[in-house]
């Protein structure tokens, strides 16, 4: 893909056009409406492979700027996630400007709704941050460019089970890499975070037989897992000094960094949460030199924008977890690309989302 390199002087003088230059966003729409207070801004980072798709976000922003580089950031990710997904879905993302729980009425998301009914499809929106099923039904009454509605509105309900389903087969497949086999019977597997994908994750590997340690701060629900799944609960403290096989981050972003890279002895990383590399470049190529597998976060979740991608279809939850399997492969194939061309595996991962865009804009130019 074309990156247009621009000088910083430039981008102060230019934030918006020439910050879409630097990888090649299509179009970028923003919203206003005084009357229900909205102002959003809603990205279409690339189409090639299909209508762009990718949740609302609802955030107290600093500055418009801090919106922008937030919704460029985000959208751009969907095209990679979507493109190694296999999926027919380009990239996009929306932020909504604003705290939700000052700002949030029905007025302000049908008059969003209409927004994104403007764009005829280019766009369809879901859930992200501080936005609720219950929104998604509100902006629903606006337009027909929504997805990831509840089960009972004949959507595809909670993505969270076929999430968990990807993220325990793109590990087997990195036990596999690792240990030259994917059984994760025995392994020690630490899982940060059991909400909906956590929970679910710990299900598949207490029935493999691996040994679990869970980690929240939601001190009821440590409770709750550990009984259930006879699950091992540790502190914050010390979490990552523990002698693991593997890191499953699965609540935050950034967890992967200077401190706990100096610290974790795992020698796999492989989780749900987004964004988990706090710097792509620099701790990309340091868990490698680390002797530990990274998994790249965005082919291990990639789960939820395949249900959701069903969901477009006519939902049918054994064909999304059908889909799900295949990060089975995805996974397997990135290692080897990595290893082949001695690059790092997040970087074989781009390479796999930019080689199927490529190869797809070619077919689209044939007539
Ligand atoms: P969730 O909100 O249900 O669960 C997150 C869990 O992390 C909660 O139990 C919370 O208490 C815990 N947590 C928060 N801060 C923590 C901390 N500092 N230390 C330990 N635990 C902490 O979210 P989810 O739907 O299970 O998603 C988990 C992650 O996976 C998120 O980063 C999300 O963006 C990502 N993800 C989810 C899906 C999906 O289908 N739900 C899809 C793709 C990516």
């Amino acid at each position: 893909m074309e990156v247009k390199a621009i000088k910083d002087t430039d981008l102060a003088n230019n934030p918006v056009i020439a910050q879409m230059g630097l990888n090649n966003h299509e179009q970028v729409v923003f919203c206003n409406d005084n009357a229900t207070g909205l102002k959003a801004i809603i990205a279409i980072h690339n189409t090639i492979l299909g209508p762009s798709l990718g949740g609302t976000r609802m955030w107290a922003y600093n500055n418009e700027m801090e919106a922008l580089n937030d919704v460029l950031r985000l959208s751009r990710g969907m095209t990679y996630k979507s493109s190694v997904a296999g999926l027919n879905l380009g990239g996009g993302k929306a932020v909504i400007i604003g705290d939700a729980k000052k700002v949030k009425s029905e007025a302000l998301l049908r008059r969003f709704g209409k927004f994104v009914n403007s764009l005829g499809g280019k766009y369809i929106t879901a859930e992200d941050v501080a936005m609720t099923s219950r929104d998604m039904e509100i902006i629903k009454m606006e337009t027909d460019y929504v997805s990831g509605l509840p089960e009972n509105m004949g959507g595809s309900g909670d993505p969270s089970p076929v999430t968990a389903y990807g993220v325990y087969v793109s590990m087997k497949a990195s036990a596999r890499e690792v240990w030259g086999s994917d059984s994760l019977n025995g392994k020690k597997i630490l899982v940060q975070g059991i909400g909906h994908v956590g929970e679910s994750l710990v299900g598949h590997l207490s029935k493999e037989g691996a040994k679990v340690y869970i980690n929240d701060i939601n001190e009821e629900r440590l409770k709750a897992v550990a009984d259930k799944y006879k699950a091992e609960v540790v502190k914050a403290d010390g979490m990552f000094d523990l002698d693991i096989d593997v890191y499953a981050p699965c609540a935050l972003g950034a967890t992967v960094n200077d401190e706990t890279l100096s610290r974790l002895k795992c020698k796999v990383i492989c989780g749900a949460a987004n964004n988990q590399l706090a710097n792509e470049v620099i701790h990309g190529e340091a868990v490698g030199k680390q002797g530990i597998l990274y998994a790249p976060d965005f082919v291990v979740n990639a789960g939820g924008i395949i249900n959701v991608y069903y969901e477009l279809e006519g939902y049918n939850s054994e064909r999304a977890l059908a889909h799900a399997e295949k990060i089975y492969d995805t996974t397997w194939n990135l290692f080897q690309m990595a290893k082949k061309e001695g690059i790092p595996t997040y970087m074989a991962a781009n390479k796999l989302g930019e080689q199927r865009l490529e190869a797809i804009a070619r077919i689209n130019a044939v007539l």
